[in-house]
């Protein structure tokens, strides 16, 4: 969006220098005020209102946790990609509830209410994947990783739904190991947006997970590429069990992914102190 506006600032200044070049000698005076009401313009384009919002300024990646068409593309989602000093599949077909919906859709739903939520406080947000189709794969892990620093992001979310034992429920949050180089420079913010967004669901009542974390519904992981190769603080959300029926429910109902999302807002306003 930086990149945007300062190219609408560019084009001010070439219609700026524009409208002075036509104007003929003999208009001197009406020349003079043109241009001033010109350059004057963008302050009454940008409504002041947005610079009072709570995350005016702030910019957000979020990363939606595979894509629908990863399956109908073996070939390329297997091909190995770096992973923070290994490889890994470029990315995974994501599971889905015992009904059939998917992780890629659940994850994309939830992300897209996140960002329209951010937005409307101000942030500017960015996602990996702006569609969900199943005519499409990717983007791998390592771009994923990557992502947030390519964009300017101040941090970056990675939401996906986990595929665990059916009776085994709730969410958790895993944030990367300090590992040199890779993740020794996010490891401790990182850990502490792990934290915020665990704040968030405890606050919305989402459940924490019985299988991982031994109730503390975190996990350190050092297995991940996302994560890995994230040059900005990041933390990835298994928001609950898709093979579990109550989790299920809350995943496949519109007030259960808004729960969700409001929740990871609500960790990422916590992480920030917006
Ligand atoms: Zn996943």
């Amino acid at each position: 969006m930086i990149v945007r506006r300062a190219s609408l600032l560019v084009a001010a200044s070439l219609g700026l220098s524009g409208l002075v070049a036509a104007t003929p000698p003999s208009g001197g005076s009406v020349a003079v005020v043109a241009p001033a009401a010109y350059v004057a313009a963008p302050t009454t384009v940008w409504p002041s209102r947005a610079t009072s919002l709570p995350l005016a300024g702030t910019r957000i990646a979020l990363d939606p946790g595979h894509q629908l068409g990863n399956h109908n593309f073996p070939a390329q989602i297997g091909r190995p990609v770096p992973a923070g000093g290994f490889e890994k599949p470029c990315n995974t077909t994501g599971t889905s509830t015992n009904g059939g919906y998917p992780e890629a859709t659940l994850a994309f739903r939830i992300a897209r209410l996140v960002q329209a939520r951010l937005e409307a406080l101000g942030a500017q947000v960015a996602l990996t994947r702006t569609r969900n189709s199943q005519a499409l794969w990717g983007p791998c892990v390592d771009a994923r990783g990557e992502f947030g620093a390519r964009v300017g992001a101040q941090l970056m979310v990675s939401l996906h739904g986990d595929g665990a034992a059916a009776g085994a429920h709730g969410f958790h949050v895993i944030a990367p190991t300090a590992r040199s180089p890779w993740t020794t420079d996010i490891a401790v913010p990182s850990l502490r947006l792990a934290r915020a967004l665990r704040s968030g669901f405890d606050a919305l009542r989402v459940p924490r997970s019985t299988y991982v974390g031994g109730g503390s519904a975190l996990s350190i992981r050092s297995d991940l590429a996302t994560l890995n190769m994230s040059d900005v603080p990041v933390a990835m959300l298994e928001v609950g069990n898709m093979r579990n029926r109550s989790d299920a429910h809350r995943m496949t109902t519109r007030t259960g992914r808004a729960t969700y999302a409001r929740a990871v807002v609500r960790g990422i306003r916590l992480y920030l102190a917006r």
